[in-house]
């Protein structure tokens, strides 16, 4: 049986603004950003750098734009960036650290997405003509394809200690950065203190319809306001989005538990049904987000997730076996039962 409503849980970006969210978009006061007065992404501009203890932020319009005005302000062409081989600056951002900063990025490895002190030593490049100039590290808090995977306080800083030790600058791709302290039980500004850049997404778990930020120190967040412009990205009436990302972080942070204990939920149902491999263990479901594995026999991840589709879940394949789904704001309360029972059932009519 296939419910009317379809669940979504491709991502947490498919929510959609609720009622009250989109009651204060449309009551915002606003200006024009460009020209230097929309008081509303003032207010969330100085809100979230005093959230992530920064001296500036700037809004932008997608997580994207945030970490590649980063990766521009800290390097110059032919610098290096070394971050995860698994981040997002690699799979997800369209070769942007090339195609617009002029950089590689050396990726490093370690579990769930995470890396060590020593992986930072020993992918620093020496001074040498030959070589790129080292000169940022990038951790992802969460990291999406580690598992919404959440780097403790302590490896973080022993890693961006060993970034300073070289010299280099530290940049968090913090999409959701929210769901880590959540998890982890730290402040944003505790976490990202350690780093001179951090971005942030409103347009993930906390469901606000568009809209990130990156915040660091006021002379660079300046630049990147200029470059932010280069790029098309210069707004006009954006209090409208601010308004939105400003109701998120008033009411969309605390109930990010919510997400997790759901995810928890799903993944133990799913570690019922066969054919299906999934570690339920708090460890592995760290956040929002449930990865698992079909048998062989199940076929590709893709097709698998088409039937699923045909039974009103969307999940989304990361892999040739790999399947992720994501708890939101919008999933409803039965989505771990609804979900679970969807592919217990693309399972059995296999
Ligand atoms: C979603 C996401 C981003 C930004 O993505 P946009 O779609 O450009 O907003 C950056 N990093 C991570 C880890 C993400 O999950």
């Amino acid at each position: 049986m296939t419910s009317a409503v379809p669940l979504d849980l491709r991502s947490d970006t498919v929510t959609r603004p609720t009622a009250a969210m989109r009651e204060a978009m449309m009551s915002a006061p606003l200006g024009d950003d460009v020209l230097g007065d929309e008081p509303t992404v003032q207010r969330l501009e100085e809100r979230v750098a005093k959230l992530l203890g920064k001296e500036a932020a700037l809004f932008t319009p997608s997580g994207t734009m945030a970490n590649q005005l980063a990766i521009r302000c800290h390097c110059e062409a032919g610098d290096e960036v070394i971050a995860h081989g698994e981040s997002h600056i690699i799979h997800y951002e369209t070769a942007a650290p090339a195609a617009i900063a002029g950089c590689m990025v050396r990726p490093v490895s370690g579990p769930r997405g995470l890396f060590d002190a020593d992986a930072v030593h020993a992918a620093v490049r020496h001074a040498d003509i030959h070589s790129p100039q080292s000169r940022l590290v990038v951790v992802e808090n969460t990291h999406n394809r580690g598992g919404g995977s959440v780097w403790p306080l302590e490896q973080f800083k022993q890693v961006a200690d060993a970034a300073r030790h070289h010299g280099l600058a530290v940049h968090v791709d913090g999409a959701r950065l929210w769901n880590a302290c959540t998890a982890a039980g730290y402040s944003a500004a505790a976490f990202v203190a350690a780093s001179d850049t951090v971005s942030v997404c409103f347009s993930k778990g906390l469901g606000a319809p568009v809209g990130s930020a990156l915040a660091g120190p006021r002379a660079l967040i300046k630049r990147a306001r200029r470059f932010r412009k280069m790029l098309g990205g210069g707004m006009r009436q954006s209090g409208l989005l601010a308004a939105a990302a400003i109701y998120a972080l008033d009411h969309h942070v605390e109930r990010l538990r919510d997400d997790h204990a759901a995810a928890r939920a799903l993944a133990a149902a799913l570690a019922r049904v066969s054919g299906v491999t999934v570690d339920p263990a708090p460890d592995a479901v760290e956040t929002n987000m449930v990865f698992f594995t079909i048998a062989p026999r199940l076929g590709d991840a893709s097709a698998f997730c088409e039937r699923l589709a045909a039974e009103g879940v969307h999940l989304i394949a990361m892999g040739p076996s790999r399947v992720r789904a994501v708890l939101h704001l919008d999933a409803g309360s039965d989505a771990p039962a609804r979900a679970a029972a969807a592919v217990e059932r693309a399972v059995r009519a296999h």
